[in-house]
C-alpha cells in the first residue's frame, strides 16, 4: 500500500503519489507530484481526472461501513498459534541456503513422477520433506525447515483459531457481491465476494500511527517529508530484519495457497504469521484498508481486498505483504500461478518479473530515480504488455510510503538521485496488451484493468549500497546483491 494514496489501500497511486502499498487511490503522495504526467493517452488523462473526483467522493464516505460493505464489528484477537520459523539455513547475506537445503519440492515431485504438473501433489500427499533447513528459493517456496505436515497442521490450527462468520454462510451468500457493487459494470470476469469482519491485533503489538485512527490516516506520512532518508547503523539493521520478516510472511502465505483457498483464509494465515512474529501487518486499517494484505487476482492490478472467493485453477494471484517491525515497514509482493495457466498469463508474469529485474540492475549510487521507468517500460512493450502509470514505487521504512517516488514509465519527472542508505520499492504493474489504464471498484480499493485483461506485479524493497544494491526482501537462498533470473517454478502453486 502506498502511503498517501493510502487513503485506502496498499499501493500508491502512482502519478499522484508514488507509493505502492495498500492504499487505494485516494491517496496522494505528497512527495510525488502533482505535476507528473502520465504518459499515456488522453483517455488516461480523462480517466485520471475522473478518478480524482471519485477519490474525493470516496474519502467523504470512508466512515460509512454500509457504503463499503465492510462490517463494522471487529473480531477478537486470537491466541497465538506458534509456528516457529525453525532454524533457517540461510544467513541472510551469503545466499548459501541452497546447498544446505533439503531437496526442494520441484525435485521431490519430479521424483514422484509427475513432471508434467509439478505442483499438484504438493499438499496432502504425505510428503515429509522439510525438517532440515531452508529450501532454495529458486525453484519453489522456501520452507524454513518446517515439514509440509507441520505446516499443514499450523494452517489448520490457524484457520480454526480465526474462524469467522463466513463459516456459517452458504456458498451462494459468500459469492453475492456486496451492496455497493449492485448494478456495477465490470471490466472483466472477476467478481467480488463476501468480506469478513476485520481482525484485531492482540494487546502489546507495536502499532503504526494509523492503526487506531478512524480514517486510517498516517500523521507521519502527512508531514510531507521531502528528502529520502539515509538508513545506517542500528536503523538499517532493524530495517533488514523487517524485510526478512516480511519475506517470511509472504513465503508462508504463498506456501498456503492452492486452488480452493480464499483470500479470507490467506488473510487469516497472514494475520497469524504476523502475530507469531510480533509484527503488525501494515495494510491493516491503513486509510481504512480492512485486511492484512492485498490479494489481487487476474485483472486486479493491485489493492485487492481479501474476500471469500476461492482461487481457481488457471488464476494468477498477487500477494502483496507489508509489515511493521520495531518502527520500520517493509514491502514486497509476488504473483503466483494457480495450477496450469495459459500462455498469455505466463508471458505476463515473466515480463512483470523481468521488468523489475531490469530496474534492479540499474540500482546503484548516482542513478536517477526517474530513469528506472524507461527500462521497465521497454521490457513491457517488447513483450506486448502495458505499464500501469497510476501507482508507483516509493520510499519505505519509518514511513509506509514516503520519498522517493519511483514511477514505472518512461519520461517521468521523478525527483532524486540514488545514494547509499536509500531504501525504496520498485513494483511495476503490467497489463496484457496495450492498455495500461486502471479503474477502481466501488469498494474504493480494488484497482482493475480497464479492458478486463490480466495484470501482474512484483515488488521488492531495495537498499542502495556503496557499490550497487541489496535486495532486502530477497528470497532465502538467493544472492541479495542481485535478483535471480526468472524461473516460473518459483511462482507455481
Ligand atoms: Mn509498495
Ligand atoms: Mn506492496
Amino acid at each position: 500500500m502506498d502511503s498517501e494514496a493510502a487513503a485506502t489501500g496498499n499501493t500508491t497511486k502512482g502519478a499522484e503519489t508514488g507509493e505502492v502499498s495498500a492504499v487505494p487511490e485516494d491517496s496522494h503522495d505528497p512527495s510525488q507530484t502533482e505535476g507528473e504526467t502520465k504518459e499515456d493517452t488522453k483517455e488516461d488523462a480523462a480517466e485520471a481526472s475522473k478518478k480524482k473526483k471519485k477519490k474525493k467522493k470516496a474519502k467523504g464516505n470512508k466512515g460509512e461501513d454500509a457504503e463499503t460493505g465492510i462490517p463494522e464489528e471487529e473480531a477478537e484477537p486470537t491466541e497465538p498459534v506458534a509456528l516457529e520459523p525453525a532454524t533457517a539455513g540461510y544467513n541472510g547475506v551469503t545466499g548459501r541456503g541452497v546447498e544446505e537445503a533439503p531437496k526442494d519440492e520441484a525435485d521431490q515431485e519430479a521424483e514422484e513422477g509427475d513432471t508434467g504438473k509439478k505442483k499438484k501433489k504438493r499438499r496432502g500427499g504425505g510428503k515429509k520433506k522439510g525438517g532440515g533447513g531452508t529450501s532454495s528459493g529458486l525453484d519453489g517456496i522456501a520452507n524454513y525447515g518446517i515439514s509440509d505436515e507441520d505446516f499443514d497442521a499450523w494452517c489448520q490450527k490457524t484457520l480454526e483459531a480465526t474462524a469467522n462468520e463466513s463459516e456459517k454462510m452458504t456458498s451462494q451468500e459468500l459469492q453475492k457481491p456486496p451492496r455497493e457493487f449492485w448494478g456495477y459494470h465490470y471490466s472483466g470476469l472477476l467478481r467480488p465476494a463476501y468480506v469478513s469482519k476485520q481482525l484485531k491485533m492482540p494487546e502489546g503489538t507495536l502499532l503504526p500511527d494509523y492503526a487506531l485512527q478512524a480514517d486510517g490516516s498516517s500523521a507521519c506520512e502527512r508531514q510531507g517529508l521531502k528528502e529520502v532518508p539515509v538508513l545506517e547503523g542500528k536503523d538499517l539493521e532493524t530495517m533488514r530484519k523487517a524485510c526478512k520478516l516480511g519475506r517470511e510472511v509472504l513465503d508462508t502465505a504463498a506456501r498456503f495457497m492452492r486452488p480452493g483457498v480464499t483470500g479470507d483464509e490467506i488473510d487469516r494465515v497472514v494475520y497469524q504469521a504476523c502475530i507469531d512474529r510480533k509484527i503488525y501487518p501494515s495494510p491493516l486499517n491503513y486509510y481504512r484498508f480492512p485486511k492484512t494484505l492485498c490479494v489481487s487476482a487476474n485483472e486486479v492490478i493491485c489493492h485487492g481486498i481479501p474476500d471469500c472467493r476461492p482461487c481457481e485453477e488457471g488464476d494468477i494471484v498477487n500477494l502483496d505483504i507489508s509489515i511493521y517491525f520495531e518502527g520500520f515497514h517493509s514491502d514486497l509482493n509476488e504473483t503466483f500461478f494457480i495450477g496450469d495457466c495459459d500462455d498469455d498469463s505466463q508471458r505476463l508474469v515473466r515480463t512483470a518479473y523481468n521488468a523489475l529485474f531490469a530496474a534492479a540492475q540499474m540500482i546503484r549510487p548516482g542513478t536517477f530515480y526517474r530513469d528506472l521507468g524507461a527500462a521497465i517500460q521497454s521490457e513491457a512493450s517488447k513483450n506486448g504488455c502495458a505499464i500501469v502509470t497510476t501507482y508507483c514505487g516509493h520510499g519505505v521504512g519509518k514511513l509506509f510510503h514516503g520519498p522517493p517516488k519511483v514511477p514505472h514509465y518512461k519520461k517521468n519527472k521523478a525527483v532524486g538521485i540514488m545514494k547509499p542508505g536509500h531504501v525504496f520499492t520498485v513494483e511495476p504493474m503490467l497489463n496484457l496488451g496495450g492498455n495500461g489504464g486502471d479503474r477502481t471498484w466501488p469498494d474504493n480499493w480494488t484497482a482493475v484493468t480497464r479492458d478486463g485483461k490480466r495484470s501482474a506485479q512484483f515488488e521488492h524493497t531495495f537498499l542502495v549500497t556503496e557499490t550497487g544494491l541489496e535486495v532486502l526482501t530477497a528470497r532465502p537462498g538467493t544472492d541479495p546483491t542481485q535478483m535471480p533470473a526468472y524461473n516460473p517454478a518459483m511462482f507455481q502453486r
